[in-house]
């Protein structure tokens, strides 16, 4: 079986729905009202329900060359979802979203209006060319496991760990 989303003709789904974790974040713009319609958005996607978003949280931008606190401050949040959809295509349904909000991928890190990121799928470990689950810079991201935590205690990232104990263990490491 195979569902017609936005985007034409999806991988096949789950056969049971999955807990699946999104990270969003904005650094440009009417932040807060572009999370928000975001997370509107994930709530409308096809077999997906059950749709949690964490409160936002304000955190310094991060680049290649690490934290930069002259750009943009970001919002960030975390949404808890269960859906049927295969891995790939909510990742293209995520970039559909990213798109909708004016979202220009010109520069790797670089400011954003809109970034949507697939922080795990179930316990699905995956390593494709265009999709890595668990995201791999998700348990060394603050601004992703402190609001997930809030939503999630019980949260953990598969191969990683419990993410009360990574973040416990970042803040302990911080300078
Ligand atoms: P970024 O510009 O940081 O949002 O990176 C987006 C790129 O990372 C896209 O080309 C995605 O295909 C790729 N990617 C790989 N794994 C993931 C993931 N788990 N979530 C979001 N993007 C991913």
């Amino acid at each position: 079986m195979s569902v017609r989303l936005a985007h034409g003709i999806g991988d096949p789904p789950a056969d049971q729905p999955v807990d699946a974790v999104v990270a969003l974040g904005a650094n440009l713009g009417a932040r807060s009202e572009t999370l928000a319609a975001a997370a509107a958005e994930l709530g409308r996607l096809p077999l997906t329900d059950d749709v949690r978003v964490s409160a936002p949280i304000e955190t310094v931008a991060v680049t290649l060359a690490g934290e930069d606190v002259d750009a943009p401050r970001y919002l960030n949040a975390v949404a808890l979802l269960r859906t049927r959809l295969a891995p790939a295509t909510l990742l293209r349904e995520l970039h559909r979203i990213e798109a909708d909000h004016g979202r220009v991928r010109r520069e790797k890190w670089g400011d954003r209006t809109l970034d949507l990121d697939l922080i795990a799928y179930g316990d699905a470990r995956i390593d494709e060319q265009h999709l890595t689950v668990p995201h791999p810079r998700a348990h060394e991201r603050e601004f992703v496991l402190a609001p997930w935590l809030d939503i999630d205690p019980d949260a953990e990232i598969p191969g990683r760990g419990r993410v009360d104990v990574l973040l416990r263990a970042m803040r302990e490491d911080a300078p």
